[in-house]
């Protein structure tokens, strides 16, 4: 069996409504997906997490080694690729682009031996999770915190059992935001919040301490990625368990979050820690240290898929009854191709996914909605 083509296929869709988090603002949505053939007419798809056109110039750059190759062959070929462009690469974009073509090439690896993907990792410890509504951005044009409180008892009504909330705007405004919530949807539901590193530790300290009081399961990115130091102090200052990790790449970038205890939650992204390969490796130097993991989801189909394979597979404690088990981060925001890119959208019913058990990714891409939101030339 031998690779044959590597295309990626770019997708955008411009919004009707803009919204912001703390560190972005999304007027469209783009998203490149990662589609390798092999002789035998096997296909398998992939995803990158983060800017489209540059992660598909970067998979561009990695067809060159990739062509020819045995796609059964994971970890020689992600050996090959990372240290293709190790000098310059390590992180950012060099190992997203690495994690969509390490995630199609499991795709095609499970399709092969007509297994799931998850079963490749080892087995399916559960073939249902849980899923935390993401969404509470800042959207253009109305009230922040009626807007937030509304979107979030929606969560609840249709059965969600958590949800995560966009702050890292201005402290008083997000605690104005967080209250609001919590009285709108009562004691029940678990409520996160996600700082998009937009604040300072000074802020994400006062807005820790202040936040505790109405319940909040972790707080995740309080301060920019590259300073450890303030991870670190916010998590010694402040009560809620402190979450990241969605923007650390490879076990290298995960070591010394989790070896220095940056965090409570580590939160690898299938398409940007370095697909499956690396994310196993993450999981397993997680637990060595007691860290809990919960994957980052932010994409289509593809990636959801992909995350609910590796969460399937992930090992619960083996001392406890009643293990925590890992909660899907299903995106809530509207995104036109998210689900219409697979003949079966991957959907929540009241709050809990089915884990796919086709093989490979478990989900057939439908190639009529690649065409209707293909990106257009720049
Ligand atoms: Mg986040």
């Amino acid at each position: 069996m031998k690779i044959v083509s590597v295309r990626t296929h770019l997708l955008e869709h411009k919004l009707d409504v803009a919204f912001e988090s703390a560190s972005m603002r999304f007027d469209r949505r783009a998203h490149v997906l990662v589609e390798i053939e092999c002789d035998d007419g096997t296909v398998g798809w992939g995803e990158c997490l983060g800017p489209a056109r540059p992660n598909a110039a970067v998979v561009a750059t990695y067809s060159n080694w990739l062509i020819g190759e045995n796609p059964l062959e994971t970890e020689k070929i992600w050996a090959r690729l990372y240290n293709a462009l190790r000098d310059q690469g390590q992180r950012g974009l060099a190992v997203t682009a690495l994690s969509g073509i390490d995630i199609a090439l499991w795709d095609i690896k499970g399709k092969y031996f007509g297994v799931p993907v998850s079963t490749l990792l080892g087995g399916r410890f559960r073939e249902s999770v849980k899923a935390y509504a993401t969404g509470s951005f800042k959207r253009d044009g109305v009230d922040r915190i009626e807007d937030n409180a509304a979107e979030v008892a929606r969560y609840k009504d249709q059965g969600f059992h958590a949800s995560k909330i966009k702050i890292g705007f201005d402290v008083e405004e997000d605690l104005a935001v967080i209250r609001a919530v919590r009285d709108a949807v009562g004691s029940g539901m678990r409520l996160m919040v996600d700082a998009n590193h937009g604040y300072d530790a000074i802020e994400a300290i006062r807005f820790g301490q202040a936040a505790a009081e109405f319940g909040i399961d972790w707080f995740e990115e309080p301060v920019v990625p590259e300073q450890l130091a303030a991870y670190r102090e916010v998590r010694a200052r402040q009560p809620i368990p402190v979450a990241g990790g969605e923007t650390w790449h490879t076990r290298w970038g995960m070591r010394e979050p989790v070896e220095t205890r940056a965090v409570d939650i580590l939160q690898p992204d299938l398409a940007g820690v370095g697909g499956f390969t690396e994310a196993k490796r993450v999981a397993d130097l997680a637990a060595l240290h007691g860290i809990r993991v919960v994957p980052h989801v932010w994409g289509t189909a593809v990636h959801v898929a992909a995350a609910l394979q590796f969460m399937a597979a992930m090992v619960p404690s083996p001392v406890r009854t009643n293990p925590v088990e890992p909660i899907l981060e299903f995106d809530r925001t509207h995104n036109p191709f998210r689900q219409v890119i697979v003949k079966t959208p991957i959907e929540h019913e009241r709050g809990v996914v089915q884990i796919p058990d086709g093989p490979g990714l478990g989900i057939e891409i439908n190639r009529d909605a690649l065409a209707e939101f293909r990106m257009g030339d720049i």
